[in-house]
């Protein structure tokens, strides 16, 4: 039978069949999939094909195989050995919380985050939130930010999870596919989750709170149906994405509007910092592109590794 999995604890997977039921399964033999080497073989979110278990009491299953991943984010653990570990797979987007205060979300966060998300080859909407308690000069702000990443090419809305300003717009959306909310703590990610689906308590401030703490609690990834076609994956503990490894060199094709001139600078291989007949200097020069991106690029290209850290994701 097909299925998707839903949740994963170590060694017991909770897989969705087609029919709408779920079933424990569990692993038999070795998976290698797109030639990465993780430590837990099937993720949340993996489209697996599983047989039911004949022998033993009803409702568990095996996997048999798991189908290629449209995409998938990773943590690297920050010792020696460097695993990674798969922490959801075949996700269709993520929703970006933005706040101008309380707390404060920086454009340098919000330009790491888009890039992680290309890098991942997963679409990314900013929900700028909390538009209900803004001053005239504050909404200035929000309209400014808005222009300028949907001239980007990101879907931007202007949101209030506390009023339900902009709510049907999330859920519409939503609809048909499988999502991640992120964002700072304090952003409005539970608000805006129960809003959506009143009832639905999924564990991302909680764990935040935790950690803050300087607890450490084994967190795996859940995903959870909506009461409307929509899925939601919940990330205890990991704020932003994980860690990916990017070259000095790729990292402008992570900013779109970058990798659109780049075939007008001079050189093929341009880094857009020094070189002559730079296009996207030029287009910076000319208020084309924002400062604020290249501002990012600049930092992002400095390449301070603790950047890349998921420490660095959570407020
Ligand atoms: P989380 O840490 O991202 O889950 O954030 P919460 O959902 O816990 O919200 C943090 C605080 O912001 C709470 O006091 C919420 O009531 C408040 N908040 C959330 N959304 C809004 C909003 O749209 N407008 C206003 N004014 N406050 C909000
Ligand atoms: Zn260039």
């Amino acid at each position: 039978m097909q299925g998707t999995v839903y949740k994963s604890t170590g060694s017991w997977y909770t897989v969705k069949g087609e029919n709408g039921q779920f079933y424990e399964c569990r692993i038999k033999g070795k998976f290698r999939i797109q030639g990465i080497k993780s430590t837990n073989p099937v993720a949340v979110g993996d489209q697996v094909l599983f047989e039911l278990e004949k022998d033993v009491e009803a409702g568990t299953g095996v996997i048999k195989k798991i189908q290629n991943r449209e995409n998938y984010i990773v943590r690297r653990s920050v010792n020696l050995s460097k695993q990674t570990h798969i922490i959801a797979s075949n996700i269709d987007q993520v929703f970006l919380l933005v706040t101008l205060n309380n707390p404060p979300t920086l454009t340098t966060f919000i330009d790491r985050f888009l890039v992680t998300a290309e890098a991942y080859h997963i679409e990314a909407v900013l929900l700028f939130n909390k538009v209900d308690s803004y001053s005239i000069e504050e909404l200035a702000e929000v309209k400014y930010l808005a222009e300028l990443y949907r001239n980007v090419g990101y879907e931007c809305i202007g949101i209030s999870a506390k009023n339900g300003k902009n709510v049907d717009k999330v859920r519409e959306k939503m609809t048909g596919k499988t999502s991640m909310i992120s964002g700072h703590s304090g952003t409005g990610k539970s608000t805006l989750i129960n809003a959506i689906e009143p009832g639905l308590n999924l564990k991302t401030s909680e764990i935040s709170e935790q950690h803050q703490q300087g607890q450490h609690t084994t967190t795996f990834a859940e995903m959870f149906d909506l009461s409307f076609d929509a899925r939601i994956i919940d990330t205890p503990g990991i704020k932003g994405f994980g860690v990916v490894d990017m070259e000095r060199e790729e990292i402008g094709n992570y900013f779109p509007e970058f990798f659109e001139l780049k075939q007008d600078c001079k050189f093929h291989n341009c880094l857009h910092l020094e070189e002559p007949k730079c296009a996207v200097k030029e287009a910076l020069e000319n208020d084309e592109i924002a400062w604020s991106r290249y501002k990012s690029y600049l930092q992002i290209m400095e390449g301070d590794e603790d950047n890349y850290r998921i420490d660095q994701y959570q407020k």
